[in-house]
């Protein structure tokens, strides 16, 4: 397919190609839609096998920021940049660097953060070219490591599920099952564990999951046993498409409420779940803590603000359940919908094209 085809039919603005043959930066920046605001999304590093594989990632990313950061409340449109190359090999300042002036030249419309195979250090070389970065360190004013944002808003997310499907919010006495105790795992075990939860918890790191039976009194479980745990609430924190047609029919869980992004291995298993009387929490909306948490540095870093503006996301996790069952649809189609109508309320608000020059502000269009 031409690549003007593949923008048309996902609605795509721009599609930017980078080269700097000094660095060797080869990068694709994918701008989906700005209706809302500038785009925000993460800078991927990764060999690709083809440029093709490269391009189809960045606007598969960036489709999905725009969904994140307009159901997140946030006056931002979505975007991605790769990197095409081996993050343990081909990195250097003048690469990030020469990335760095590409994302400048764009005034504004896209802004970059760290993501797979790019760190903090990364985005500070970055910084030296650029200002329209997030993720830098604390000592440029950054909001430091998202994960524990991204646990406080699954957190909430959890609550307004259990208050949907059994009638209270507060876990307490409840059982829940964490699948990875990586750093949004383990700071959502440690705030449930404070919340009088029973955890359930597996993690191919062997070290992880000693460390919670030590700390929270957790249970420890086989990694394709998890599925099959006698709790409320399973959450995948680990990797995604974890939610399948084999897996599915093992879970006893009543809610489904995790970390990982693109839990759903393909669409369907969103009715699959809504079929099984299992309430899924959409991953994109109940993990979005972190993309809260970084779009608060382009107002000047506030922790009291971003997390008030993270409590949110019992709202609109609780918007997204109602809507569901109104319209008789999988919550996953719901989160869909509803980011659909604020990009289109947005749009009507703002009248047209994003023109950059101002900051990107957060709370409702
Ligand atoms: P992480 O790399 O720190 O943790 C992942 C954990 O999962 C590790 O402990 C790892 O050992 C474990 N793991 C990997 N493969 C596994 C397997 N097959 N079975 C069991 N455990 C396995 O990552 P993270 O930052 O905690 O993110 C977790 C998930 O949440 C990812 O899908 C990520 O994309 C998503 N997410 C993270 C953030 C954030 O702020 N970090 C924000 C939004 C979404």
């Amino acid at each position: 397919m031409g690549i003007f085809h593949a923008m048309e039919s996902d609605a795509f603005e721009q599609i930017v190609f980078c080269r700097d043959r000094s660095s060797g930066l080869q990068a694709i920046i994918a701008i989906h839609d700005t209706t809302l605001g500038p785009a925000l999304g993460g800078v991927r590093m990764r060999p690709y096998e083809s440029e093709d594989a490269a391009i189809e990632d960045a606007m598969r990313l960036a489709r999905g920021m725009t969904y994140k950061n307009a159901l997140a409340g946030l006056n931002l449109g979505g975007g991605k940049a790769v990197i095409i190359g081996d993050s343990a090999k081909d990195k250097s300042e003048a690469l990030f660097r020469a990335f760095g002036r590409f994302v400048n030249s764009l005034g504004g419309r896209y802004i970059t953060a760290e993501d797979v195979g790019t760190t903090e250090n990364d985005m500070d070389l970055v910084f030296q070219e650029t200002k329209f970065v997030t993720g830098i360190s604390p000592a440029h004013g950054s909001s430091g490591n998202p994960a524990p944002a991204t646990a406080f808003g699954v957190y909430q997310g959890m609550r307004a599920a259990a208050k949907f499907k059994f009638g209270v919010d507060h876990l307490s006495r409840m059982t829940v099952a964490v699948l990875g105790l990586g750093q949004v795992g383990w700071n959502l075990c440690r705030l449930l564990h404070e919340a009088g939860v029973k955890l359930i918890v597996s993690d191919i790191r062997q070290d992880a999951v000693d460390e919670a039976i030590v700390r929270f009194g957790a249970v420890p479980t086989e990694v394709d046993r998890i599925y099959g745990a006698d709790c409320d609430i399973f959450s995948p924190c680990a990797l995604g498409a974890v939610l399948h047609d084999d897996t599915i029919p093992l879970l006893k869980a009543r809610i489904v409420a995790g970390a990982a992004n693109n839990q759903l291995l393909a669409p369907e298993h969103g009715e699959r779940l809504q079929n099984c009387g299992i309430l899924y929490a959409p991953d994109y909306a109940v993990n979005s803590g972190g993309v809260i948490h970084i779009a608060d540095e382009l107002n000047g870093y506030n922790r009291d603000r971003a997390y008030a503006k993270i409590e949110g996301i019992y709202q609109t996790l609780t918007a997204i359940f109602e809507m569901a069952e109104q319209e008789r649809m999988p919550t996953s189609v719901a989160a869909d919908r509803l980011a659909e109508e604020r990009i289109r309320r947005g749009g009507n608000l703002r009248q047209g094209f994003w023109s950059g020059g101002r900051h990107a502000g957060i709370g409702g269009v």
